[in-house]
């Protein structure tokens, strides 16, 4: 399973859009960037559909129209711009399989797609043929969703899946997952609160052996874990998993969704995170 960190940043990335503080401006001058926080599963499955997948994705050559599947962890929105989805669809978008995109996902997610299929005539459009533009007979596809229940398990395609509940937010049920594949499995923790026992129970019965661990690492070295972790709340989630018996002998581990608050520098940033970790800057690769 190869994995590929399209964003590793927090809502408002590094370099922030307005900020002009020591880490941003280092960020601009180096062009060392944590765009909003998003995960290419091979190049089929993506976790999270942030307003920067399309330029991401670009730069990453990946080709979207490759993904079948994509894990929703909640509607906050650096973790969900369904405009976009308007592209997939219309005059937009040509040559798609026949199965249309799943998007998984809390009802928030399902009343964000439905709020955006209510602002046009969606519906009248989308599978209208190309031969109306060009003469040819390929229809483009829309994308399809699925709810998703806390402590469920799922397939999507050859994944199994199960959706843990996050302590983020009181508003909307909101998600982490451990997603298997073919005899590998990664845990995606982010965003998040340090997690209940409850979930590490639900692993531990499920007999799961991570072989990767991506934690959210928001508030860095700040004394503070409202709906996110610090990296000592990173460091201890480890831990759990560890002394629970959840990680493969060569589990690797990453901070994502980290913010220009966790640090001063680069540098710092790097130096600050815990031993075993690294940071899921923008294009990093990892092959489990
Ligand atoms: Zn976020
Ligand atoms: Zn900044
Ligand atoms: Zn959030």
């Amino acid at each position: 399973m190869n994995l590929k960190f399209l964003g590793g940043g927090s809502a408002e990335g590094i370099p922030a859009l307005f900020c002009r503080c020591g880490l941003c401006r280092e960020a601009r001058e180096k062009n060392k960037y944590f765009t909003r926080s998003q995960l290419l599963v091979n190049n089929d499955l993506l976790i999270d559909f942030p307003p920067d997948s399309y330029y991401r994705a670009v730069c990453a050559g990946v080709d979207l129209a490759d993904i079948k599947h994509i894990l929703i962890t909640h509607s906050h929105s650096d973790h969900f711009y369904p405009e976009d989805f308007f592209m997939r669809g219309l005059a937009s978008s040509y040559g798609l399989d026949a199965e249309p995109l799943c998007i998984y996902g809390s009802e928030a997610v399902a009343s964000a797609l439905s709020r955006l299929a209510n602002a046009v005539p969606y519906e009248e459009y989308r599978h209208k043929p190309k031969e109306t533009f060009y003469g040819t007979t390929i229809y483009p596809q829309s994308a399809t969703y699925k709810k998703v229940r806390p402590f469920e398990i799922f397939s999507a395609g050859e994944y199994t899946v199960a959706a843990l509940p996050s302590e983020h937010m009181q508003s909307e049920p909101s998600y982490v997952y451990a997603v298997s594949h073919k005899g590998k499995s990664f845990f995606y923790a982010t965003d998040t609160a340090p997690l209940s026992e409850k979930v590490y129970d639900f692993l531990q019965y499920g007999g799961y052996k991570f072989d990767c661990v991506i934690c959210d690492g928001t508030y860095g070295n700040l004394d503070f874990d409202e709906g996110h972790m610090n990296f000592a709340d990173c460091a201890e989630t480890l831990k759990i998993l560890l002394s629970r018996g959840l990680l493969s002998r060569n589990c690797k581990s990453f901070i994502t969704h980290v913010s220009h608050n966790a640090a001063l520098s680069l540098a710092q940033l790097e130096s600050s995170i815990p031993e075993c970790f690294s940071l899921a800057y923008d294009g990093l690769t990892v092959a489990l």
